[in-house]
């Protein structure tokens, strides 16, 4: 019997029985709920909108986030799991998902006042209401330290002006917490939809993450009431708190980007016949798929290790940089290798090849691209910063 899906390692008995739960509840959404139509909306460029009540009736968006806030208060292994099976089905739901736990969920929920907690985030975790996270800018991407966007207080508030791009969920969100420079200094805001002079116009062209919407951040004069600051937390050090717990998930997200690959590449070479055998029993062909396992596995764990480590609150924001770089460059080599397992069939929307290696490209760029979280890993290991 051909091996299809990998725990080589046998990870799952490293699992909570909670845990095992919640990874075979989103794998069941994922086969039943996301496979059959997503391939569609790739090919459209449109956002299945319909899963994101059900993402939020399965606790999907902030499950580590208190109950009582409407959170699933669920350890961040599960969160893991949510990520790693949503990505077998696609980086677009994942990222959205990341987007309103991680990028708009967890700031508000550790930033914001208490009545901004209690009017977003039950909305939030239900989905009854869509968020999004404003940081990158045209010019300003890997250096967020230069944006632009700035906020002028007045009487009753503050105004906002600036213009963010590439921002997941964008113009679906009801609420964006929006970054932008107060007297100097890094800020956020809360901006909710509808607000004069804010709007999101959606970005088109993208060949990758093409089921995920992607928006500019338009602010112009946009006045928000003096509670929708933010009022503690100064500097970088708010998104980049922000951005490690999406980039944990992202870490676990990959892996099963990988596991989709590798299944589909199982499949083909044990079925395909070349010269009067399967591919499968060709030696180049095995070497491919040992790699993909070989690399899945030590995914697995060091995922694993590292949401450990986050629910012993002692994981370093450098520790999620390895993870997610690691990961994310095994999926995407993981992705070409798959492409080439599946000659020609692997350009055809019927495997899910091609859209898994054409989203991956993003998610290698977003959240800290490849090449900056090796800067941030050198710099650990030597004390010397080679990015600033
Ligand atoms: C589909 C998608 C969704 C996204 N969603 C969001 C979102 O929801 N919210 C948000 O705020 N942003 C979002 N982003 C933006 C993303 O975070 C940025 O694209 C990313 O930070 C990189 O910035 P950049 O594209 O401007 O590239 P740049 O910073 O211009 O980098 C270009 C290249 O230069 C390299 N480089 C830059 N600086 C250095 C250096 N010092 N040393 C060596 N190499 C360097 C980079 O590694 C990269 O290879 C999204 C991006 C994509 C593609």
């Amino acid at each position: 019997m051909p091996l299809i899906t990998p725990d080589y390692y046998d990870i799952a008995s490293l699992l909570s029985e909670e845990e095992r739960m919640v990874r075979d509840t989103v794998r069941s959404f994922v086969d039943d709920e996301v496979l059959p139509i997503i391939e569609k909306h790739f090919q459209d460029a449109t956002f299945p909108i319909h899963l994101v009540k059900r993402c939020g009736d399965l606790g999907m968006f902030g499950p580590t986030i208190p109950e009582e806030y409407g959170g699933g208060g669920m350890n961040s292994v599960c969160y893991g799991l949510i990520c790693q099976e949503l990505e077998r089905g696609d980086s677009a739901l994942r990222s959205a998902v990341s987007v309103q736990g991680s990028l708009v969920m967890y700031p508000i929920w550790r930033y914001a006042n208490e009545d901004l907690k209690r009017k977003w985030l039950p909305r939030l975790a239900s989905g009854d209401a869509i968020g999004c996270f404003g940081l990158t800018e045209p010019d300003y991407g890997s250096n967020p330290s230069g944006m632009l966007t700035n906020a002028r207080e007045t009487d009753s508030g503050y105004v906002l002006n600036g213009t963010k791009m590439w921002i997941t969920n964008g113009s679906l969100a009801d609420v964006a917490v929006v970054w932008g420079k107060l007297d100097g200094v890094v800020r956020g805001f809360i901006v909710e939809k509808g607000t004069p002079g804010f709007s999101a116009p959606e970005m088109k062209g993208k060949h990758s993450l093409r089921a995920s919407v992607t928006s500019e951040l338009v602010l112009e004069d946009c006045e928000i009431p003096k509670t929708h600051i933010f009022p503690d937390i100064k500097g970088l050090k708010g998104p980049l708190s922000c951005l490690t717990q999406a980039r944990y998930g992202i870490s676990w997200g990959a892996i099963g980007a990988a596991i989709a690959v590798f299944e589909s590449s199982v499949k083909y070479a044990t079925t395909r016949i070349q010269f009067d055998r399967p591919i499968g029993g060709f030696q180049l062909v095995q070497d491919k798929l040992v790699w993909m396992l070989n690399e899945i596995t030590k995914a697995q764990l060091l995922a694993l290790r590292l949401g450990r480590l986050k629910d012993e609150g002692t994981m370093r924001p450098q520790q999620v940089s390895l993870a997610k770089r690691n990961n994310v460059w095994m999926a995407l080599e993981c992705a070409r290798m798959a492409r080439d397992i599946h000659g020609a069939n692997g350009i055809l929307d019927e495997y899910p090849i091609m859209r898994h290696a054409a989203n991956l490209e993003s998610v290698k760029t977003y959240e800290g691209t490849h090449d900056i979280h090796t800067l941030i890993l050198g710099a650990d290991i030597t004390g010397i910063d080679a990015y600033t």
